[in-house]
């Protein structure tokens, strides 16, 4: 990358303004703006590998802290797991896509640079599973009988997550509970069948596999963090798209970002860590902060070695295997119809997205394993099981779970992990420091809200570090 396709901080900040007022990311050629070529030895106080929430938020309080920083990026883009792009002629987010009001990191940060959210498409139809297939439901009494369910699955939450944001408040009581699979408690719920479809297919879909993969404790605390409506913790969307923030941040930072740069090697030796990208450039600093997925620890070689929690957390993984997002453009059957499917479906979910200038609506589907969305007749089969009149103009999937520089779709913790790995995780080894939304006390996981305050974190223990 050459010098012409460098942008000094007020063009960024003017970009960022544009990308807030709704420009397409091409037309402000921003993501190009943060390729670097300045020398690698040249000092820096702290160098941060990762440009999704975590790295963008540890970027940002650096700087405002006149530290120094480089951001070393995989990608030849920022975002992570947050990817706005366009799909059907519209703006889609082909990762994460939603917020909520509870979302308050998320929210603040908004506040801060203007930028502003969107009531989700309200579904009108409903379509849920029943003893032989699927039926549609009356969306209203479907959504009180899921609340009823909800209230016994996470009966006693109030108590063991007494305060949401800090999980291990009353660790006394969660010895039990933090073994728990999603199946073990739907288990001891009694369910009649269709009952059990309902909530065990929900839960499959967050844990991205079976539902014996996800721990209760972490759908158990996302519930208690939107206050027991779990229904608002995606009722949001971002005006602007969900990079303008990231974009935003970054611009008032003023940290050097260096795309197309996978890190391979981190070593400490005298008061000094060295970062190493593919291609052997080397970086030093005397403090780094890792801020990518928990799944992609194990792929960089760490000197030492990693403490034994965080070789635990990024074997056994948090970053769920399965979580294919398909936007999907439909005619034949388009009405706004939500529609969730079993463990085993090729869909499990469907949400009614924007009509558009076509007749036509996008609507976007969650598959796991069993769904070849290479194959669009497999996609349109699989959509008429719950619209036996759509028909499938286009789509476009992104299949998380085999991304290179994520190796699995949102996070959601397995059976013990709390326990195990929190908060030993979020701890210093040495110099290296770490952040992620995988990783975060409050919104973990499934969320930007933890990506911004896992690195709010880790900025403070930087911070700390650098005196
Ligand atoms: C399909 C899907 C749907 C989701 N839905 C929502 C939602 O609706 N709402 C919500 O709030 N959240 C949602 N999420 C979760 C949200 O996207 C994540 O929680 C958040 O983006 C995590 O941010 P992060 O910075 O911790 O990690 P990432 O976004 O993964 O960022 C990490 C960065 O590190 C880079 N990297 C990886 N390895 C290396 C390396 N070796 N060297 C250098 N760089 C490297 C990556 O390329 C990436 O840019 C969803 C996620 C997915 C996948």
């Amino acid at each position: 990358m050459t010098n012409k396709h460098r942008m000094n901080r007020r063009s960024l900040l003017k970009a960022a303004g544009a990308a807030a007022l709704g420009a397409p990311l091409a037309a402000i050629g921003l993501n190009s703006a943060f390729a670097e070529d300045s020398p690698a030895d040249s000092p820096v106080d702290a160098i941060v590998v990762g440009a999704g929430y975590a790295g963008g938020t540890v970027a940002r309080e650096l700087s405002a802290r006149g530290m120094n920083t480089v951001v070393l990026e995989a990608r030849d883009r920022i975002g992570g797991r947050i990817w706005t792009g366009t799909f059907a002629g519209e703006r889609v987010e082909i990762g994460g896509g939603w917020l909520g009001p509870e979302h308050h990191h998320v929210l603040t940060e908004f506040k801060r640079y203007g930028l502003t959210t969107v009531n989700d498409v309200a579904a009108t139809r409903m379509v849920m599973p029943n003893a032989s297939g699927f039926a549609e439901v009356d969306p209203a009494a479907a959504g009180a009988e899921l609340s009823a369910l909800n209230v016994r699955l996470y009966a006693g939450s109030e108590e063991y997550f007494e305060r949401p944001k800090e999980p291990l408040y009353r660790r006394d009581l969660l010895e039990e509970i933090d073994k728990l699979s999603m199946a073990d408690r739907i288990a001891a719920l009694g369910l009649d069948p269709v009952q059990f479809k309902w909530l065990d297919g929900s839960a499959a879909l967050y844990a991205g596999g079976p539902s014996s993969r996800g721990a209760l404790t972490s759908m158990a605390q996302w519930e208690r963090l939107a206050a027991g409506k779990p229904e608002l913790t995606t009722s949001l969307k971002p005006a602007q798209g969900m990079t303008a923030l990231l974009e935003a941040m970054l611009a008032e930072s003023r940290a050097r970002i260096v795309l197309n740069s996978p890190v391979t090697k981190i070593t400490q030796q005298s008061g000094k860590v060295t970062v190493e990208v593919v291609g052997g450039r080397q970086y030093t600093a005397p403090v780094v902060v890792v801020a990518i997925p928990t799944n992609m620890w194990k792929t960089i070689l760490f000197a030492p070695g990693l403490p034994p929690a965080h070789t635990a957390a990024s074997r056994e993984g948090i970053g769920v295997p399965h979580g294919t997002k398909i936007w999907m453009h439909v005619r034949g059957e388009t009405d706004a119809v939500y529609a969730q499917g079993t463990a085993d479906s090729e869909l499990m979910q469907v949400v009614p997205q924007q009509e558009l200038p076509d007749g036509g609506r996008l609507m976007i589907g969650f598959s796991g394993p069993r769904l070849n969305v290479a194959d669009k007749a497999q996609v349109q089969a699989a959509l008429r099981k719950f619209l036996p009149q759509a028909q499938l103009v286009a789509h476009r999937a992104k299949a998380w779970g085999s991304d290179p520089y994520a190796r699995g779709a949102w996070g959601m913790r397995q059976p013990g992990q709390l326990l195990r790995q929190l908060p030993a995780v979020q701890q210093p080894h040495h110099r290296v420091l770490f952040a992620g939304g995988d990783i975060a006390s409050g919104w973990h996981g499934a969320f930007v809200d933890g990506a911004i305050e896992s690195g709010l974190l880790a900025s403070r223990q930087a911070a700390a570090l650098l005196g």
